[in-house]
This record gives C-alpha cells, sequence and structure tokens, in this order.
C-alpha cells in the first residue's frame, strides 16, 4: 500500500451536495445595510428574551439541562400539548438532520418539491439517500404528484409549509389528504417556520394532524418570528415513539442555556408576536401592491417574505437589480439556487427598508 495517494473519501452523495448560501449581509461601506435576505424579524426579539438572556451570565460553567425541560414546558403551555411530545433542537435545522439521519439510509428516497427549502436535499444527500424532487403548480406544492413519486423506498416526504422561497401554503385539507394516502411507514414531516404569520382559515400548521396521527412530525423555528436565530432554536412537536428515536441520536446538552432560557421568556410574550404578524399582514399587502405597480410579479405570499419576479417586459433582470440594491444597502436574495434565476426573494423589513427597496427599484427600473 502506498499511503501517499491514498485520502479520505466521504461517503457515497457527499460530493454531490452544493454548499448552502445563507443570505448575502455586505454593502459597501459607508453604507447603511438593510439585510432583507434571511426572513429574519424587523421587531428584533422580544425584550422579556433578552432580560432572560442577561440572566443566565453568572452561571456559564454549568451544563444547560440536557432536556430543556424549561423551554419545552414553555411550548406546551403555550399550545396546549404535552411536554413529551416536543423536542427542541439547535435550530430547526437540528431537528431536520436529526430526522434525515435516523430515518434515512442508502437506497431510500426522500420527497420534497421542486422549489422546496435547499435543506432537505442536503440532509437527504448527507444521509447516503436518494432526493426525489416532484414538480409544483404554480409555485404550489402538488400533492397528486408527491403522491406519484411515492415507491417503497420513499421514508420521508418534506413540505415546507408555508413555503420558502416561494411564500406559497398547502390548505389543510389537503394535507390531510396527503397524510391519508401516503404509507404508514412514510414520515410526512411539516416544516412550519413561518406558520405564525399565516393568516388564512383554510390553513394548520401541523398540531392537529400530529395529534390524530403516528408518522407526521411538524418543525418549528425562533429564528423568525421570535425575532433570535442568533440563539439557534427550533422544536418539533411529534408521537412518542418518534420522538423517542430522534432522541436516542440526539447531541446531549443540544440546546444551550442562553437559547433555553430566551426561547422558554419569547413564547410567552403574546403581545410581541401580535405586533409582528400586524406588522407583516400591512406591509405584504403594501409591498406587493407596490411592486405590481413598477411592473413586477409577485407570488402571493402568506409569509413574512415575497417572491418578486421579474418579467422580460420590465426590461430589467433580477440579478441587475440585486446589484443596484446592495450597492445603496438593500439586501435581498438571489434565488437561483431555488429555479428562480429571474426573482428575488425579500424579507418584509421595518417600514424604511420596505419604502426604500420601493423606491430604489423605482429609480431602476425607470
Ligand atoms: C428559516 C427556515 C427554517 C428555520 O431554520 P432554523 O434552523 O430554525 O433557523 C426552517 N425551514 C424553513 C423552510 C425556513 O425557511
Amino acid at each position: 500500500m502506498n499511503n501517499q495517494v491514498q485520502e479520505p473519501q466521504p461517503k457515497p452523495g457527499i460530493l454531490e451536495i452544493d454548499m448552502y448560501v445563507p443570505g448575502k449581509s455586505k454593502v459597501p461601506a459607508g453604507v447603511t445595510p438593510h439585510k432583507l435576505s434571511s426572513n429574519e424579524s424587523p421587531l428584533g426579539p422580544s425584550p422579556s428574551a433578552l432580560e432572560a438572556l442577561a440572566g443566565i451570565g453568572n452561571r456559564l460553567q454549568d451544563y444547560p439541562d440536557g432536556q430543556a425541560t424549561a423551554l419545552r414546558e414553555a411550548i406546551a403551555a403555550r399550545h396546549g400539548l404535552n411536554p413529551e411530545n416536543i423536542i427542541c433542537g439547535n435550530g430547526s435545522d437540528e431537528i431536520l438532520s436529526m430526522l434525515a439521519n435516523a430515518f434515512l439510509a442508502p437506497g431510500d428516497e426522500a420527497i420534497f418539491t421542486e422549489h422546496g427549502f435547499l435543506l432537505y436535499r442536503i440532509l437527504t444527500l448527507g444521509a447516503g439517500a436518494k432526493p426525489v424532487v416532484v414538480r409544483e403548480t404554480d409555485c404550489r406544492t402538488d400533492v397528486d404528484r408527491i403522491l406519484e413519486a411515492v415507491t417503497d423506498r420513499t421514508r420521508i416526504v418534506f413540505i415546507a409549509n408555508p413555503n420558502n422561497p416561494t411564500g406559497t401554503y398547502l390548505p389543510a385539507n389537503e394535507v390531510k389528504r396527503l397524510h391519508a394516502n401516503l404509507p404508514g411507514n412514510v414520515i410526512l414531516v411539516l416544516d412550519a417556520a413561518y406558520a405564525e404569520y399565516v393568516r388564512r382559515n383554510d390553513y394548520e400548521s401541523g398540531l392537529e394532524l400530529v395529534s390524530e396521527s403516528s408518522n407526521v412530525v411538524m418543525t418549528r423555528t425562533f429564528s423568525k418570528i421570535h425575532g433570535l436565530a442568533a440563539l439557534r432554536i427550533g422544536w418539533a412537536y411529534g408521537p412518542r415513539k418518534l420522538l423517542d428515536i430522534l432522541n436516542r441520536i440526539r447531541g446531549p446538552f443540544n440546546m444551550n442555556s442562553a437559547a433555553i432560557a430566551a426561547g422558554a421568556a419569547a413564547i410567552q410574550d403574546r403581545g410581541h408576536v401580535e405586533r409582528s404578524v400586524l406588522h407583516n399582514e400591512e406591509w405584504q399587502t403594501r409591498l406587493t401592491e407596490g411592486f405590481e405597480e413598477l411592473g413586477l410579479k409577485v407570488t402571493p405570499s402568506v409569509g413574512n417574505f415575497l417572491l418578486v419576479h421579474f418579467p422580460k417586459t420590465a426590461g430589467k433582470t433580477a440579478a441587475e437589480a440585486d446589484t443596484y440594491l446592495t450597492e445603496r444597502g438593500f439586501v435581498l436574495r438571489a434565488v437561483g439556487g431555488y429555479g428562480f434565476p429571474n426573482a428575488l426573494r425579500m424579507s418584509i423589513g421595518s417600514a424604511e427598508a420596505n419604502l426604500g427597496v420601493l423606491k430604489h427599484l423605482k429609480e431602476f427600473l425607470d
């Protein structure tokens, strides 16, 4: 054996993964940055979360509670759930990753949609399994197409509801129909990162469906409406049997003390959440109308972001708009990697940021 030519090789599938590219935040020196690229909250976190965070400063030598009890109980109380059916993660990303690691092996398949959240592909390939990508209809998840793609090797169906980056959602009756037609050994993962923003009577985040089934897991995050993306806090609601499996592979101290304390405080501040929802509702409408007046097209969104398309008639491309806006401090998200080469995703920001984007885009397109 010649040790010189040997080198470490990853598992099959790993080299097929395109690295996840996070939303940019760089603007030219001297320009005020408005980061609208990662769907973060323009209102920031609840003051009570900040207070809780300050309170842990004198106990940094202690390991955190490995069960994240205070956080699980606060979430359970807020939603009327049993804390035994809740697991927390270092961001909901970690929970999605635990699901892939526990349930996907080489030869298995995981289904998600063509404009679905990019992480599903990364996690599927990372587990050595095969991504099965299903077409959407008008930027919407298509239940019939998902059901057609199910084989006896399917183990997980990942759905972001609402979806990122399209902002569209699947109504509760469609989610139910999907679940009713899936084999019992397939896990339906409902990634409800934006659930709190949705104001539609026919939407259900997954709380009901999880309660009635043995193969559905709903994930949520504190990164969006709770304004705590920096602390990395996510949670899932699921059947005990499934969570017991995830708890076997979970890092024993995956939640740090800052996340546990701030998250538990944040979820109790309903007023703060309500203010975020109202701000979002107002600007969802104003921005959509504003973009349409400029001749751009917006996919109808129920989340805290908008997918803005630059049709040929606008005379300019999304890439040109991205450069123009970034030079002026407004950082949106290019979504070519999501299959939208001529669109930008904009997080709904502060009034100042939103008006700034509309003003500069008008100048740019005129
Ligand atoms: C932002 C987002 C998440 C949240 O991830 P965290 O790890 O909790 O920050 C999950 N799913 C989707 C679809 C998202 O857009």
